[in-house]
């Protein structure tokens, strides 16, 4: 029996006019997303994107867990597609959907009749597969109020459709309909969450990670690989760019007042990942700060962060809690990735009384000391660009 997935926009059609540009974001990353899967073909029509798989070997529980990571989605179907003829519908339901209803005990049949020409109306459509279900399978039940199952049948013009229910979608607008934002991503848990956070609404990533070998270790190196590599499931390939931090972090411990050490580094990375920015098109950064998490997260120090940079610095996590943060981590499956025990640049040469309220005049002053210009001019030079693709 021929197969297809219905799949519902989510968010997008609140979105008038630019509509049309929205989902073919949106099926231009379906379509990638299902490549290496025999591809499928895609139509839109009814605010519903219709994907039909091009051969009939194609692996649809594999196709389902991709779309189920695809933004931009509300929900989706897999269904059979039969003809327009209620006679086709009675023969060839029960046994598409009889896998799925002889583990139930209670269903209810919904119908969807937006082909206004088909001869039988929503009601008695329900009636009559609700009936012939029956006759099949003596053990089910009707519960219109809490039902096991809702096996929908939806006559549309490419054809009539059935299946067992919808699935839910990753919700938020198709990656690539925001823009694109540089990722500054560590190895822990909250960076990686904040990059999902915001590809959700709309954004392509790229990244940018800091190491400092040899005391940061090439295992601290694969975990940030490999956290980008989980969010990739989400927000589709990321270019990493992994930028060399030692010198410019011993240069600010030799010469900068250690007191400060933390927030200039700060500052300094923002400076490189703007420059990074700005060379790959992306029109802002993104972090995983949470306002009062440690020291470098108050607002003095936030203030200061800000000042380094000229585009706006996108900081989704801002008001949340650690344990909501570690909640979406591990919905994303990133917790037990990011807990591994590997140190990161940040806590190489943490100060032991960091500035919670650093003055912008005062860390300015220090920073004097450093060439910064020639500091972060090396380091880009330096950096090493890695491409990251999802991994199933
Ligand atoms: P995370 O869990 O994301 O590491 P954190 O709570 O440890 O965050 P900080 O170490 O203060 O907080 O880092 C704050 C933010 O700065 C991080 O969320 C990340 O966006 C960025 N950042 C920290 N270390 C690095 C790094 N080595 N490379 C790139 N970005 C970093
Ligand atoms: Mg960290």
């Amino acid at each position: 029996m021929k197969e297809i997935l219905l799949i519902k926009d989510g968010e997008i059609a609140l979105k008038g006019l630019n509509r049309s540009t929205f989902e073919e974001t949106l099926i231009r990353n379906l379509r990638r997303r299902l490549e290496d899967l025999g591809g499928f073909v895609f139509q839109k029509a009814q605010s519903t994107i219709y994907a039909t798989p091009r051969t009939d070997d194609v692996d649809f529980e594999k196709a389902i867990e991709r779309v189920k990571c695809v933004f931009g989605i509300s929900a989706f179907s897999r269904a059979a597609v039969l003809e327009k003829d209620m006679d086709d519908i009675l023969s060839k339901a029960p046994e598409y959907l009889k896998e799925t209803l002889l583990n139930v005990k209670t269903f209810k049949v919904e119908a969807k009749r937006s082909d206004k020409r088909f001869a039988l109306k929503s009601p008695e459509i329900c009636a009559e597969l609700g009936g012939k279900l029956l006759e099949t399978f003596p053990h089910l039940r009707v519960d219109v109020h809490n039902p096991d199952v809702v096996v929908m049948v939806e006559i549309r013009d490419f054809g009539a459709y059935v299946h067992a229910g919808k699935i839910k979608g990753a919700g938020g607008m198709p990656v690539g309909s925001s823009g694109q934002a540089t990722l500054l991503i560590s190895g822990g848990i909250d960076s990686p969450v904040a990059g999902y956070v915001m590809a959700k609404r709309g954004l392509v990533l790229d990244a940018v990670h800091f190491e400092s070998p040899p005391y940061t270790s090439p295992r601290a190196r694969a975990k940030v690989e490999k956290l980008t590599k989980l969010i990739s499931k989400y927000c589709g390939r990321i270019y990493l760019h992994v930028v060399p931090f030692t010198e410019i972090q011993e240069e600010i411990k030799n010469k900068c007042p250690e007191d400060l050490f933390t927030i200039i580094m700060r500052r300094i990375m923002v400076m490189i990942a703007q420059r990074i920015a700005e060379k790959t098109g992306s029109q802002a950064l993104v972090t995983g700060e949470s306002l009062a998490q440690v020291a470098s997260q108050t607002l003095g120090a936030i203030a200061c962060t800000d000042n380094a940079a000229s585009m706006p610095i996108l900081r989704p996590l801002i008001g949340m809690d650690k344990s909501e943060i570690i909640e979406i981590s591990r919905k994303i499956d990133t917790f037990e990735t990011s807990i591994l025990p590997y140190e990161d640049c940040c806590t190489v040469f943490t100060p032991r009384h960091p500035k919670t309220k650093p003055s912008i005049d005062e860390v300015k002053k220090a920073e004097e000391a450093l060439d910064v210009e020639a500091l972060v001019e090396k380091a880009i030079k330096e950096t090493e660009k890695v491409r990251i693709l999802p991994e199933y």
